[in-house]
């Protein structure tokens, strides 16, 4: 695949149904992450784009939007999401080019994103309010309302996934739409964007900037117009934005990073447990708010576990995403010697296994997958998230224990329980801080039906499955007293 194949021109934004260069006439480099060659340009948007895109979800909001019924909004998403099906290979390769991804990898997020079309086409009718028993000669009832105009600022490590849920989510509740797509990540945004055009969303309801964080993003954060900002991305950047949110007193949806566990106990089903164990933390090499990063193992089956786990490991292949291996490259150089900065601190741990080149051409970001074992909970890599293909082992001794650790970091996204009983399955998942917890399986975010948010430093708020249309909404209480 080539820039050559694009339908449309990714040194443009999509505002108000146009595609329009930005008004600073800035663009930046578009890299393959898989041999770090300039591929293309993209467009740099600023504030005065970001005013536009702004004024435009604004007046389609007013004058159209809010006026759309529910059942046809619906159906626009439920069009968009077959146009999106049919472009499902297509999407895949842009997504592989563009971030690094791995085919396979990157066309399932495309067809995470026609689901998420389908679900929240399907759900926009069904957001009801309440009515309220009150006092005699009273009527009460609830609204749902869109907030109106939402933010929305992207990340590059699943912009398809994270589009579908959050964007899917708001346009089925009524609201007009911002996207800011990641610098490193915007191909597949401004594809979808193009398709709901064709869909039939009206001018406006869906516009698109890309541009960096500190211009781009900081303008659309900052920017007074908007109603609502759902961000998804680091630590340090959900906290900024979270900051400019308070300043004006904007609600915000906040989904950052994880160190996300998985307990393995003695009774588990080490046959169908293996694959999860690995593959929650290699999936996108590593680059996953919701990667499983720490296995925690109890002793009598330890030994095992680590062996089972370096096997696979010694055969996990890295190269080039259009060569579809297990692994593709980082998503950038500095996103490399982030990784790399990460596993030097594991020098004084025992490195269990670690994965192997496989075509993967020179200039490409390839980190290689890198398993440690027998890791205390204090150590920095039990701790902080990597965002890379890193896993450590760490050995527990009984169930109290082992919820210690996992409770044992800053953060709470995922978390999942390898165990055949019962009891134990409902007391730990109950016991571990996490906005997910899964038993005898593991799902790295998985599922559209299934509310997904994180608890401290993960984040707060919850996008995804029903959950998300009440986030993407403000509820409005109606009383009449009618004597
Ligand atoms: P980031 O948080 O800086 O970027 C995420 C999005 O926020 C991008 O669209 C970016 O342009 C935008 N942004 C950046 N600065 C902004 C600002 N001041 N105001 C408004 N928007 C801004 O993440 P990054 O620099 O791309 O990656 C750094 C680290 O973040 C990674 O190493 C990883 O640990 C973490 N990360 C987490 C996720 C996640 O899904 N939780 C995704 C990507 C990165």
């Amino acid at each position: 695949m080539s820039l050559d194949d694009l339908w449309f021109d990714p040194s443009k934004c999509l505002i108000d149904g146009e595609w329009i260069a930005p008004a600073s006439g800035k663009t930046l480099p578009l890299v393959n992450p898989s041999d770090g060659t300039q591929i293309g340009e993209i467009a740099r948007g600023g504030q005065a784009d970001i005013d536009a895109a702004v004024e435009a979800a604004r007046r389609a909001y007013d004058s159209t939007w809010s006026r759309v019924p529910a059942a046809e909004r619906g159906r626009i998403l439920a069009k968009l999401g077959r146009l999106v099906e049919a472009k499902v290979d297509a999407l895949g390769r842009l997504e592989a080019l563009d971030v690094g991804k791995p085919l396979k990898q990157a066309r399932a997020d495309a067809v995470a994103l026609a689901r998420y079309c389908e679900f929240y086409g399907g759900a926009a009718d069904k957001l009801m309010g309440d009515s309220i028993p009150y006092l005699d000669g009273y009527t009460v009832y609830t609204l749902r309302e869109p907030h109106g105009v939402t933010a929305h600022i992207v990340p590059w490590n699943y912009p398809m996934q994270i589009i579908g849920r959050s964007v899917g989510a708001a346009l089925a509740a009524g609201n007009c739409c911002v996207l800011k797509p990641a610098e490193d990540a915007c191909l597949t945004a401004l594809a979808f964007a193009d398709m709901a055009k064709e869909a039939g969303l009206p001018d406006g309801v869906l516009n698109v900037v890309p541009g960096l964080g500190s211009e781009a993003g900081a303008a659309l954060s900052e920017h007074d117009g908007i109603d609502h900002i759902s961000f998804t991305g680091s630590v340090a950047t959900g906290s900024m934005i979270q900051a400019s949110a308070a300043r004006h007193v904007k609600p915000v949806t906040l989904e950052l990073g994880g160190k996300s566990p998985q307990l393995v106990f003695d009774d588990a089903n080490l046959d169908t447990a293996l694959p999860f164990l690995v593959n929650a933390g290699i999936q996108n090499a590593g680059q996953t708010c919701s990667a499983s990063s720490r296995i925690l193992v109890q002793r009598a089956v330890y030994d095992e576990v680590v062996a089972r786990m370096a096997e696979r490991y010694g055969q996990l292949q890295v190269g080039q995403a259009m060569s579809d291996l297990d692994l593709g490259p980082l998503i950038s150089a500095k996103q490399k010697g982030l990784v790399e900065g990460f596993i030097g601190q594991g020098a004084d741990l025992e490195t269990a296994a670690r994965g192997v080149l496989n075509d993967a051409p020179e200039g490409g970001n390839y980190v290689l997958p890198t398993l440690f074992a027998g890791v205390k909970p204090a150590h920095a890599l039990a701790r902080d998230e990597v965002f890379g293909p890193v896993q450590v082992i760490i050995p527990f001794d009984d169930e109290a224990e082992a919820i210690s650790i996992a409770n044992g970091t800053d953060y709470g996204l995922v978390a999942s329980i390898w165990s055949e009983n019962g009891a134990r399955q409902m007391r730990a998942a109950k016991a571990i801080r996490a906005g997910q917890v899964f038993i005898n399986n593991y799902g790295a975010g998985g599922g559209v039906e299934l509310p997904f948010g994180g608890i401290g430093k993960s984040g707060h708020g919850r996008e995804k499955g029903f959950e998300a249309l009440y986030g993407f909404t403000t509820l409005k209480t109606v009383a009449a007293l009618h004597g």
